[in-house]
């Protein structure tokens, strides 16, 4: 089997061809970063732009570098939500194009359930599972009965992980996207700020960032204001400290109370050092759950994992037609 995917749904442009839902032949990702940049965040207009620019060329090098031609595939997936409207509406058009010209499936796909399939290419998923999904838009504890089944059973009640790392990282003069660069800070600093760690003792699995990101920026003006300087790393270390803490914390409770075989973890904050680590340390003390992470170079957004969600739902039997449309705020629905 091979699918074509496309994924457009932010500010990478990509386009990947699949073998059998977890052999990637190719993965063209075409990034816009450096164009929002000094905008501080995606300005919408200006990516649509870009994939408009970038989708056709992705598309021939998917094809070139895998050494397969149209008459070669399956089906044709594509993320249709959650993301912006006038970036999700080029991957659809051109998947449409392809699919209506070689007379193949079209398989529409959520984009965060293509964040948690970026896994399949490490190894199977096993079920029931549980994912922690961390974005840059996105924080979720999502409970897996089956394949192609989604369950929300905790999430964040306003930023997201991704999100509060970005802002945080303006304050310190960080260029979008600051994770990375938070990431590698925190390793050379110490928790000596000690921020909120929100919701951390609550009977629940839903998260909140916006009161850390506040503490954070106010500790920062205060410090200017008196003319202080705080050590860029050690604010780092703080900051990432409490939100794995947050994570972990609330990963284990939920765990504690959903009896899975596996934990998945993914998104683009997936990729963060600090909480793979922690993560990995927790789960040693469940004997019977094994953790799948997300391969660091496909924790991103990407068109591979869009594949090997789309042949999931390609075997299920999810279909759209020509009349797919972008849906900006798609949640998971699920099917039993
Ligand atoms: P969503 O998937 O929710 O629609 P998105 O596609 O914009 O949002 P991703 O591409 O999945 O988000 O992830 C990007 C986010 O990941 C950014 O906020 C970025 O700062 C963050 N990120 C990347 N690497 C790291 C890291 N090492 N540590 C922490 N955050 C990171
Ligand atoms: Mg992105
Ligand atoms: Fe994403």
């Amino acid at each position: 089997d091979l699918i074509l995917a496309f994924e457009s749904s932010c500010d990478e442009t990509s386009v990947s061809v699949i073998e059998d839902g977890n052999k990637i032949l190719s993965n063209i990702v075409a990034t816009q970063i450096n164009s929002h940049k000094r905008f501080g965040g995606v300005v919408p207009e200006v990516a649509s732009r870009h994939h408009i620019e970038q989708i056709t060329l992705c598309l021939e090098d998917a094809l070139n570098q895998a050494g397969v031609g149209y008459e070669d595939l399956s089906a044709v997936a594509v993320t249709y939500g959650p993301g912006l409207v006038g970036a999700l509406l080029v991957g659809i058009s051109a998947a449409k194009v392809v699919a209506f010209t070689h007379n193949l499936p079209l398989i529409p796909v959520n984009h965060m359930a293509g964040h948690i399939y970026a896994a399949r290419f490490v190894k199977p998923l096993v079920f029931p599972a549980l994912a922690l999904l961390v974005s840059g838009g996105h924080t979720e504890l999502v409970y897996l009965a089956a394949p192609n089944s989604y369950e929300i059973i905790g999430e964040t009640r306003d930023d997201a992980a991704g999100e509060a790392y970005d802002k945080i990282g303006r304050v310190l003069g960080i260029n979008y996207p600051a994770g990375k660069e938070i990431d590698r800070l925190a390793h050379l600093g110490k928790d000596v700020f000690s921020f909120p760690r929100a919701m951390i003792n609550e009977n629940n699995f839903d998260f909140s960032f916006s009161g850390l990101k506040s503490a954070f920026i106010n500790t920062v003006h205060h410090a200017d204001q008196v003319g202080e300087k705080l050590d860029h790393k050690d604010l780092a270390a703080s900051f990432q400290q409490s939100v794995v803490d947050v994570l972990a914390e609330k990963t284990v409770n939920a765990l504690k109370k959903y009896p899975v075989k596996q934990l998945i973890l993914a998104g683009g904050v997936a990729a963060n050092s600090g909480l793979r680590e922690r993560i990995e340390r927790e789960l040693k003390k469940f004997d019977n759950v094994s953790l799948l992470m997300a391969p660091l170079k496909l924790c991103g957004d990407n068109a591979a994992m869009i594949g090997a969600a789309g042949h999931v739902a390609w075997k299920a039997g999810v279909r759209a037609d020509m009349s797919l449309n972008a849906d900006p705020s798609l949640e998971f629905s699920w099917i039993k």
